[in-house]
């Protein structure tokens, strides 16, 4: 017998057995990059990335994902992608070296297992967040959807049943060059029933106080209005300048002081009359859990394709523990790991929004088949088996790697 080559006996329960998993990283151009026009100083480097001076995070000039499928012996798709937007490559090398050969055989019908087993793989090492958990997260999610696909159950049921026939959207970045520009689209957003608004004022040249305060003149009183600071204020600078903001009736004040500031970020939300909301860069409850403890938010935003379905929903009910309310953060995503997001959202209880990145999530419904979109301030969401949408042949064209 070749034991080199053994997979696991298939136990009498398995609905089916994982034969193959597959990856590949999609590059779709963009017209302007993520976030808005550059401005002077900024530009493009040799491996088409960028660095805004307003935030000092990198992103590509285009849009980068990397997609998963997983094909189970009964002949079965399941679909996943993982947040893929900085070097995806490394995410590609962990999910095809690591977890696909151990993957192989396991049973999709018992998702949660698999992956502690596989997050237990790297443990010793210390890869428990970062691009590790990411690749987790890209596979988890196909094994859920090949789940959904071979019980022919939607992703909700299997997580214990759906509880929101729709879910609100709130309107995520005004790509627009000029503040007048950007307080002329949020009215149009809110004249198309969108009921709430977040701009990332950190690379506001007009300053944070001025844009938000000229975009709630815009919007006028009724808007939930929303600011997401990128992390660069200290603690006190934080809670001064979002005292600042407490005119403008903010419905939270997103991410002010550095994600390692544990302490700084209780202490900003503790000091503040504003919800502080955090969590779009952590991965796991090992993460979250501290942050609950210390009451150091109000709104948690986990990011699926960081956390895959089994995190996200550990999370979200963890969230609900310490009476924290979940608005999903929507990234740079295909639309396979956004309609993995509305799914297991639709199941979970505390969620009065979930994020709404229209320049990606619109154009990106272009390259799914199934039910999902947007309309008068709400997600349409998936229906069907699984997470509900399929890639389609468009797709390929822009897969620059497999
Ligand atoms: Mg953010």
């Amino acid at each position: 017998m070749d034991t080199a080559t053994m997979t696991p006996p298939r136990a009498a329960h398995a609905i089916d057995a994982i034969r193959s998993v597959e990856t590949f990283i999609i590059s779709v151009p963009r017209d302007v990059p993520y976030l808005g026009p550059l401005k002077e100083g900024e530009f493009i480097n040799e491996k088409g990335y960028l660095v805004r001076r307003g935030n000092k995070s990198i992103y590509p000039s285009s849009d980068m994902t990397l997609v998963i499928k997983i094909t189970g012996e009964s002949g079965h798709v399941g679909w996943g992608e993982t947040y893929g937007i900085a070097a995806p490559q490394a995410t590609k090398a962990i999910i095809d070296e690591l977890l696909a050969p151990v993957m192989k055989g396991r049973d999709p019908g018992a998702p949660v297992p698999l992956h502690e087993d596989l997050y237990d793989l790297m443990r010793v090492r210390g890869f428990t967040t970062g691009y590790y958990v990411d690749a987790l997260a890209g596979v988890d999610i196909a094994v859920w959807d090949l789940f959904g696909r071979v019980t022919g159950l939607p992703l909700a049921t299997l997580l214990g049943g759906r509880r929101h026939e729709r879910l609100p959207a709130y309107v995520s970045g005004l790509p627009r060059a000029t503040l007048q520009e950007r307080c002329d689209l949020a009215v149009e957003w809110v004249g198309k029933g969108y009921r709430g608004i977040k701009f990332a004022a950190a690379v506001s040249e007009e300053g944070i106080v001025r844009e938000m305060a000229a975009l709630r003149e815009a919007v006028g009183p009724e808007i939930d209005l929303m600011v997401d600071l990128h992390w660069k204020f200290e603690a006190s600078e934080a809670i001064r300048l979002i005292r600042k903001l407490e005119p403008y009736d903010l419905y939270f004040a997103e991410a002010p002081v550095q994600p390692e500031d544990m302490e700084g970020q209780a202490r900003v939300a503790h000091a503040i009359g504003t919800v502080l909301a955090l969590g779009e860069e952590w991965r796991t409850t090992f993460e979250y859990r501290p942050r609950f403890e210390k009451r150091a938010m109000g709104v948690i935003q986990p990011e699926i394709g960081h956390t895959g379905i089994t995190e996200f929903m550990a999370i979200g009910r963890m969230a609900g523990a310490f009476h924290v309310k979940t608005i999903p953060h929507a990234s740079i995503s295909i639309g396979l790991f956004t309609a993995a997001s509305l799914c297991a959202t639709s199941a979970l209880q505390w969620v009065p929004y979930h994020e709404y990145q229209h320049s990606i999530f619109d154009r990106n419904l272009a390259f799914t088949n199934g039910v999902m979109g947007s309309a008068a301030g709400h997600y349409i969401l998936p229906e069907g088996p699984g997470i509900g949408v399929t890639p389609n042949d468009d797709l390929w064209k822009y897969v620059i790697a497999a």
